[in-house]
């Protein structure tokens, strides 16, 4: 429908619904908004003060951009060395400080408005050269400004704390840290023209409970949007200028949803397991430790994934040996002795340590991620390392390596882990005599060798959300290809079934961590297959336990099965959503009418 004339006429916009959910908000227009540079006088006084934020955001740049140097030098990428050395060349150029004190001290405005209208001089210096080269070189310093201008205004994360309570937020796209940095109860809902299912931003607004519908052509909006905005993460639906009648329904079933989650949030005390009496292990997924409580809430058992890189996606660095050391101890003094699983760094992909976030690769899902990352940079896995290993002296802590894809790597890794605790005991510490090590399966590869990992490690972690992708050859966070990523491939399937099989055959546990584990409609499926151990983020755990006990273990074998003789996802997909409407027709999240 178009959008034109569209004043007091009900508009419908359709997306893809990636995190179920009702709200009803004022919108507000986020990324696609330049930031905006603030322009206020400063008294003679606080000039002083204006160059000091100006050194100390010249300083944050240029940490950020050795780091990035010495990440590209073990890239070998030499194109992208020169331009950070360029930029590296700039900043340490005395006259733009001098500029710059200048600027402030004479203009008396603030630090941001003199380095705006310095950029725009240097720039338009740089563009009467009649050398096209150095003009073209240009471009590359642009990214400098912005990465200033970015810590002088206190970065993205000041950007959405800042938007109003309750609000829509309709961005172009969003990073996994800037869904990370809002408070869950602060935002109603995101939309964005870019971002799969599975890509980390949406798994953490999934976290959070705020629901997130992708893939919306933006270009359809009206100029003076305005509210009330409905988005029902369900069905992917963006409606604008609801009439009446809509907002009331829309009203009456976020009002529903919540009544049915604080009910079963009220359940927190039944055991996970089937009505034939089945234990089914359920844990939560973490990427905030200030979210334990929620854990508790709703009796989880310990946290089967604690996603580490989180501690600094939305900072500049890697934090160091003792900030980790707290990190850990801190969710340990919460755990009362239940497991807790950390997840060594998986940064690169879409989840990127601020130094790496101009650093290019042409696919950055195959590239230097996760273990390979870490094994290539020795210093920040020691670093982890010796954190975790001292910390695992107050607390049940297991080691997982994420996107393991042979045996080598998961050998090289050991390996590390073993040297790190030879050097911890010489220096004094009391490290435990043995730390349960696990491989994430996320790679076919991987999978293929179960059997073989699984005599090396002592537990095994299937992680769907990179399996899927990788087995399928689709990009997870590519919103042009969200048809193809079907997690109930009977490819995905027959690899979690063989995964599961050879753990079983070898005496070690295996858990499911992705995000399959969170939807109701695959629970039966998951444990038919054979799994007992299920890590969802905190707030799902309520649902997917009320699944698990009105599940029999009989049944869901059978109807493992029923799907595994299906030759197709969308058999498979609709197969499950229908037995799941037929066993849980009152479960409107999943279920819309
Ligand atoms: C997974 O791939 O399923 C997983 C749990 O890891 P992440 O989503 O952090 O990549
Ligand atoms: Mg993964």
């Amino acid at each position: 429908m178009s959008t034109k004339g569209a004043k007091s006429q009900e508009v419908r916009l359709l997306g893809e619904g990636i995190s179920r959910g009702i709200a009803i908000g004022e919108p507000y227009l986020f990324s696609y908004q330049q930031p905006t540079v603030p322009v206020y006088p400063v008294s003679l006084t606080g000039r002083k003060e204006e160059l000091r934020r100006f050194l100390a955001a010249v300083d944050k740049g240029r940490e950020e951009l050795l780091l990035l140097q010495r990440q590209l030098e073990c890239e070998g990428a030499q194109d992208a060395i020169d331009i950070v050395e360029a930029q590296l060349q700039f900043i340490a150029d005395p006259t733009i400080i001098a500029d710059m004190t200048q600027g402030i001290m004479e203009e008396g405005r603030n630090a941001e408005a003199v380095f705006q209208a310095l950029w725009k001089r240097y720039r338009a210096q740089f563009q009467s050269i009649g050398d096209s080269f150095f003009r073209e070189r240009w471009a590359d310093l642009e990214d400098l400004y912005r990465r200033i201008l970015r810590h002088l205004l206190g970065g993205s994360q000041a950007a959405l704390a800042s938007v109003p309570k309750s609000a829509i937020v309709f961005a172009t796209e969003l990073s996994p840290s800037d869904t990370a940095s809002v408070q869950g109860c602060a935002i109603g809902a995101f939309v964005t023209q870019k971002g799969g299912a599975t890509s980390h931003a949406a798994i953490v607004a999934r976290a959070k409970g705020i629901p997130y519908i992708a893939n919306l052509d933006l270009s359809r909006l009206p100029k003076n949007l305005h509210g009330p905005v409905i988005v029902d993460g369900r069905t992917g639906v963006v409606i604008l200028n609801p009439k009446p009648a809509t907002l009331q329904k829309y009203r009456t079933t976020a009002l529903h949803i919540a009544d049915a989650m604080a009910d079963l949030e009220r359940q927190a005390e039944h055991k996970s397991e089937t009505y034939d009496g089945h234990h089914i292990r359920l844990s939560a997924n973490l990427e905030d430790v200030t979210e334990l409580s929620l854990l508790h809430g709703h009796g989880g058992y310990g946290i089967g994934l604690f996603r580490s890189e989180y501690l600094f996606l939305s900072r500049s660095g890697f934090p160091s040996e003792e900030e980790q050391y707290d990190a850990y101890r801190t969710m340990l003094s919460h755990m009362d002795g239940l497991p807790v699983v950390i997840r060594a760094f998986d940064v690169g992909g879409d989840k990127h340590a601020a130094e790496q976030r101009t650093w290019k690769e042409l696919n950055p899902f195959l590239g230097c991620r996760a273990i390979r990352f870490l094994l290539r940079k020795p210093e920040i896995f020691r670093t982890q390392l010796r954190a975790i290993l001292r910390a695992s002296a107050h607390g049940n802590i297991s080691l997982l390596f994420p996107m393991v894809s042979s045996l080598q790597e998961l050998r090289e890794a050991k390996n590390i882990v073993d040297q790190v605790r030879h050097k911890l005991i010489s220096e004094g510490h009391k490290i435990p005599a043995h730390l349960s090590i696990g491989s994430m399966i996320e790679v076919p590869s991987a999978a293929l060798i179960a059997d073989v990992l699984a005599q090396e490690c002592d537990f095994l972690s299937i992680g769907t959300n990179d399996l899927v992708q990788y087995a399928l050859a689709v990009d997870r966070s590519n919103d042009a290809m969200s048809g193809h990523y079907a997690p109930t491939h009977p490819g995905v399937l027959r690899l979690m079934k063989f995964v599961v099989a050879q753990a079983n055959q070898h005496g070690i546990s295996v858990s499911l961590c992705g995000e399959m584990a969170a939807d109701p409609r695959l629970t039966a499926l998951l444990i038919g297959l054979g799994l007992t151990e299920l890590s969802v983020a905190s707030r799902h755990i309520p649902l997917i336990k009320h699944v698990i006990r009105r599940t029999s273990i009989v049944e869901a074998r059978h109807l493992a099965n029923q799907a595994l003789a299906l030759a197709d996802a969308g058999e498979v997909l609709s197969f499950l959503s229908n037995e799941y409407r037929r066993t849980a027709p009152e479960d409107v999240l999943y279920n819309p009418r």
